[in-house]
């Protein structure tokens, strides 16, 4: 064991190294194994046993009752971002940079949903025809992100001016975002997982969450539900429909470099997946059947099933000659759950109304285009907005759209522009004491367009 004294000397020159940019912070320590790594003073030293009041359920009647119980207040902020995915992410940095007090709840340990932790990586619809030249539409906190993204190594694939789909790596992404998020001063809560909501009558006042310290509360001028499956608006009885669609679960295979193609194409194997920012690795799509994603026995089914049919796969590649050293690196941690709620906004955005040239007095973020051939589609405000619920708006996956628009909505651009058009609602309804309904218009336009949005 270290004496004290020098253990506090030794975390005093550490915090110094730290904060000048020299070695990890205290509990970043990189070791190269467990044996004999606890040797810290701090480590294994008892710490008080939390004392908090016990309120647990009860059996009457054979119905399991929940008592009422006073629940400690966690926080209170201005905009309550929850789910940190694409939208969430790009949500509460827009908010924080708009100068409102934000904070972001997160149910796992890391930023980007289904684009870093489903392993989802390709962005689709970044650009768009505009007046006959391929414009980007995805700027502002996305392009920022995604400009990052291009300055590391490895950071993103296919970003260069006239290529398409970019294809970020998952570990840059996550690093990234938790630097813009803190930049901002984003007040951030990993392990958190929104359980319920507050309401005063028809407002939302903020949300209930379980965590390994209990269940808590936050409180919130606004809530932005970004948690791509409606959680809250659902909680605060929005009105919402449900929907069924493929559900998969991506991998990542190695070693491809290693491969024989054309051995292995006489096997009739032919595609290994697509390229991703690492060398030698593969991203693997599977799409899966269409099935509920809020139905905890699918979840369960189609990840063992899923992970059964990718184990299956690739050890059929390696016993197939030319794929004799490929392996399997990576089945994501996050099932791939495409789409289940979606808002009844105050504008269900149609398919057809996006392959319309048109333009809304409310346009708050420009759709791109799968193939970059066609014109961005303007996403009007009210797709964010509950029909008639206050203080709250979602973005992402769950906004309003019709079924065959869907496809689009949820790719990760547009999820990107709706949550940072979400975001600077949010701000802007706190800025000016009114609820996100009544924002103005004009105004949030400015701010987006301020904050580097592409409006058309
Ligand atoms: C298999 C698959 C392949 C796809 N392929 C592509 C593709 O190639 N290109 C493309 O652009 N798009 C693709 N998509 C679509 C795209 O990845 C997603 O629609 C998009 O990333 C969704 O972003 P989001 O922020 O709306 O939601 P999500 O990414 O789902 O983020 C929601 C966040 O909220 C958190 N959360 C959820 N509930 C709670 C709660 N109650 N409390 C706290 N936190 C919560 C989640 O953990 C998550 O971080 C694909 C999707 C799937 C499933």
């Amino acid at each position: 064991m270290i004496p004290l004294s020098h253990a506090v000397a030794r975390r005093k020159l550490l915090q110094w190294f730290a904060s000048a940019g020299l070695g990890p912070a205290i509990g970043s320590k990189l070791v190269a194994d467990e044996v004999g790594a606890a040797k810290g003073a701090r480590e294994l030293q008892p710490t008080p046993v939390e004392d908090r009041p016990h309120y647990p359920a009860f059996l009457r009647d054979g119905q399991v009752i929940q008592p009422e119980r006073p629940l400690p207040v966690f926080r209170e902020t201005d905009v309550l971002v929850v789910g940190g995915g694409a939208a969430g992410f790009a949500a509460a940095v827009s908010a924080a940079r708009a100068g409102v007090k934000t904070m972001l709840v997160e149910r796992y340990g890391y930023l980007g949903g289904l684009w870093t932790g489903g392993i989802v990586l390709v962005v689709i619809s970044t650009h768009a025809t505009q007046n006959g030249d391929l414009t980007q539409v995805v700027r502002g906190i996305g392009g920022d992100l995604m400009d990052r993204l291009a300055k590391v190594q490895p950071g993103i694939v296919n970003y260069e001016p006239g290529k398409h789909n970019p294809t970020s790596d998952p570990e840059a992404t996550k690093f990234m975002m938790d630097q813009m998020i803190t930049e901002a001063g984003v007040d951030i809560a990993f392990h958190c997982w929104a359980t319920d909501v507050i309401m005063e009558g028809n407002t939302i006042r903020g949300v209930v969450f379980d965590s390994k310290a209990g269940r808590q509360a936050i409180l919130a001028k606004v809530v932005i539900d970004t948690t791509g499956d409606g959680d809250i608006f659902a909680a605060a009885g929005a009105e919402h429909e449900q929907r069924l669609h493929a559900i998969g679960l991506v991998h990542r295979i190695g070693n491809v470099d290693r491969v024989d193609k054309d051995k292995l194409a006489q096997a009739g194997l032919k595609q290994m997946g697509s390229i991703e920012p690492l060398p030698s690795v593969r991203w693997v799509n599977l799409r899966g059947p269409s099935t509920n994603g809020l139905d905890i026995a699918e979840l369960t089914r189609l990840e063992i099933e899923h992970r059964k049919a990718i184990w299956e796969r690739v050890q059929k590649i390696r016993a197939t000659p030319g794929g004799e050293d490929v392996y399997l690196m990576q089945v994501a941690p996050q099932l791939g759950v495409r789409t289940t709620r979606l808002l009844a906004g105050t504008h269900q955005l149609t398919y057809q109304e996006s392959r319309e040239p048109r333009t809304f007095p409310d346009t708050v973020a420009i759709g791109g285009a799968q193939n970059g051939k066609h014109a961005g589609w303007p996403i009007p405000y009210g797709v964010l907005l509950p029909k008639k619920l206050d203080g709250l708006l979602t973005a992402g996956r769950s906004s309003c759209v019709d079924e065959k628009l869907v496809e689009d909505m949820r790719l990760i651009a547009s999820c990107l522009t709706t949550g940072h058009a979400a975001g600077a609602a949010a701000a802007l309804a706190v800025k000016d004491n009114c609820t996100p309904r009544d924002v103005d218009i004009a105004k949030l336009q400015a701010l987006l367009k301020e904050q580097g949005a592409y409006l058309g």
